[in-house]
C-alpha cells in the first residue's frame, strides 16, 4: 500500500513538474513514455530578457548537466576560473574536484564579512593573474555571498565577462542567483555598491542542500514563504500543509516555482523602475527585515530570519491597513514558525532604533517609507505614504519596546 502510494506520488510530482515546464504541450503520450522522456531531458526555465536572456537549469547530476549543455569548464589557461568559499571547499570537495578538475580556484572565507570591496579586489586580481580574457568564464559556486561578490567582479572585470551561477543555499537557489543584482557591502550599509549583471546560466542542483546547516535551510525557507505570500496562494497553502525539508519530494518543484515567480517579476521590471508594484514586490518583509538586521548590527539574525519576522510584520501592517483579517495574520505566523523561523523579535529592540534603521533602507523614496503589503494571502502590492504610527504599532506587536 505504502509502496503504491509512493509510486503514485512520484508520478504526481513528475507530471506536475512536467506540466509546469516548457514540455507542457506534449499530450497524448502515455505515462511511462512521459517519465522516460523526463529522465532524458534536464528541466530548464528560460529568463527572457532579450540579449541578456539565460537558462536556469534544474539538474540532479551536475557534471552530466554541464557536459550536456556544452558548458563544462575547461582547464585551458585563461578560459575558466572558479570562485567558492572555504565551507563549500570543505563540504563539497568531491563534487568540486569532479566538475572543476584543473580549473584555477579562488577560495575565500565564508560569510557576509567577505562581501566587501577588499575581497572584490581580490577576485579581480585573481582573474587578472589567471590571464582571464573577455571570453573567459567565472564560475561561482556558493550562496548569496559568493554569488553577489562573484557576479559583481564579473560585471566589472574588463567591463564585463561571463559568469555562471551554481547556487548552493536554498536562498541562493530561489532568489539571489536569479535576476542579475550583484554587489558588495560598504561600512555605511548593505549592498550599497554593485551592478546589474546577469549570469550566462544558472545550474540548480538540490543535492547541495544535503550539507546545508538546518539554520541556513530555514533562512532560505523565509524567501520561499515570501513567494507564496506575494504571488502564489496555492504554494502558501502547500507550505501550510507540509513543512518543507531538504529531502522533501516537493523540494525541486517548489524551488522551480519560486524561480518562475521571480523570473516573471524580473522580466516585467528588470531594473526595479516600475512606479507601483514590479520588482519592488520581491521586497515583501524586507523593509522590516533590513531594519532588524541593521539594528542588531548584522550579528543576531540571518538575513532570512530577519525577513521571516518581516513577513509577520508585513501581514500585521496589512491588517492595520484593513487588507487582511486576524486569521490571515495567524496563518502567516504559523507557517513561519512551522519552518523553524521567528515570527517575533527574539529579544526586544527599541522601536525608535528600528524606525531610524528603516529610514536608511535603499527603498526609501524622498524620505518616504514604501512598504509591500498583502491585499490577500498570495497577492502583494506596494504602498507609499504609510502612517508611521501604524508602523510603530506593528513593531510593538513584533516585540519591540
Ligand atoms: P551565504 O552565502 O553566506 O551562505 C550561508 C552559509 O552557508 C555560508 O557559511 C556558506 O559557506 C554555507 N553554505 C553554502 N552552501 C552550503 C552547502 N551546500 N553546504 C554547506 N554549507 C553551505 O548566505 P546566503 O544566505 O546564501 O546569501 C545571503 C546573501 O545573499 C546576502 O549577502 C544577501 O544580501 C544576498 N542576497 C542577494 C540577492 C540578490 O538578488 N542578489 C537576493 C537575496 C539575498
Amino acid at each position: 500500500m505504502r509502496e503504491q502510494y509512493e509510486h503514485e506520488t512520484q508520478y504526481h510530482v513528475n507530471i506536475e513538474y512536467e506540466t509546469r515546464s516548457h514540455y507542457d504541450k506534449i499530450t497524448g503520450i502515455d505515462l511511462p513514455k512521459l517519465l522516460v522522456f523526463k529522465c532524458s531531458v534536464s528541466d530548464t526555465l528560460h529568463i527572457d530578457l532579450g540579449e541578456r536572456s539565460y537558462p536556469i537549469r534544474f539538474v540532479a547530476d551536475l557534471p552530466k548537466a554541464l557536459a550536456t549543455a556544452g558548458l563544462a569548464p575547461g582547464g585551458r589557461k585563461g578560459s575558466d576560473v572558479l570562485l567558492t568559499d572555504a565551507v563549500l571547499q570543505a563540504s563539497q570537495v568531491a563534487l568540486l574536484d569532479a566538475v572543476f578538475a584543473g580549473v584555477p580556484r579562488l577560495v575565500l572565507p565564508a560569510g557576509e564579512k567577505t562581501k566587501t570591496l577588499e575581497f572584490f579586489g581580490r577576485v579581480l586580481d585573481f582573474l587578472a593573474a589567471q590571464g582571464i580574457a573577455r571570453g573567459g568564464v567565472l564560475w561561482v559556486v556558493g550562496g548569496g555571498v559568493m554569488g553577489d561578490l562573484g557576479g559583481f567582479a564579473a560585471a566589472s572585470y574588463l567591463r564585463g565577462i561571463s559568469h555562471v551561477q551554481i547556487p548552493t543555499t536554498l536562498l541562493a537557489m530561489v532568489d539571489s542567483s536569479i535576476g542579475g543584482k550583484t554587489g558588495v557591502n560598504l561600512s555605511a550599509g548593505k549592498n550599497l555598491v554593485g551592478a546589474f549583471h546577469h549570469p550566462r546560466a544558472v545550474f540548480i542542483c538540490p543535492q547541495f542542500l544535503n550539507t546545508l546547516p538546518p539554520r541556513e535551510f530555514a533562512a532560505g525557507m523565509a524567501e520561499v514563504i515570501k513567494y507564496g505570500l506575494l504571488g502564489d496562494a496555492a504554494l502558501f497553502a502547500q507550505l501550510e500543509n507540509h513543512v518543507l525539508q531538504p529531502d522533501s519530494r516537493d523540494m525541486l518543484p517548489i524551488i522551480r516555482r519560486c524561480c518562475e515567480l521571480k523570473a516573471e517579476i524580473v522580466q516585467a521590471d528588470e531594473r526595479e523602475t516600475a512606479a507601483v508594484g514590479g520588482r519592488a514586490l520581491l521586497n515583501l518583509g524586507h523593509t522590516f527585515g533590513h531594519a532588524i538586521e541593521q539594528a542588531t548590527n548584522f550579528t543576531a539574525y540571518l538575513h532570512g530570519e530577519a525577513v521571516a519576522v518581516g513577513l509577520a510584520g508585513a501581514a500585521r501592517l496589512s491588517a492595520r491597513l484593513g487588507l487582511l483579517g486576524p486569521a490571515d495574520v495567524q496563518r502567516v505566523d504559523q507557517v513561519v514558525k512551522a519552518h523553524s523561523l521567528p515570527a517575533r523579535l527574539r529579544t526586544p529592540l527599541p522601536t525608535a532604533a528600528l524606525m531610524a534603521a528603516m529610514q536608511h533602507d535603499k527603498k526609501v523614496r524622498a524620505g518616504k517609507l514604501r512598504f509591500v503589503v498583502l491585499p490577500r494571502l498570495g497577492e502583494a502590492a506596494t504602498r507609499d505614504e504609510v502612517d508611521p504610527t501604524l508602523v510603530e504599532a506593528v513593531w510593538r506587536e513584533l516585540g519591540a519596546t
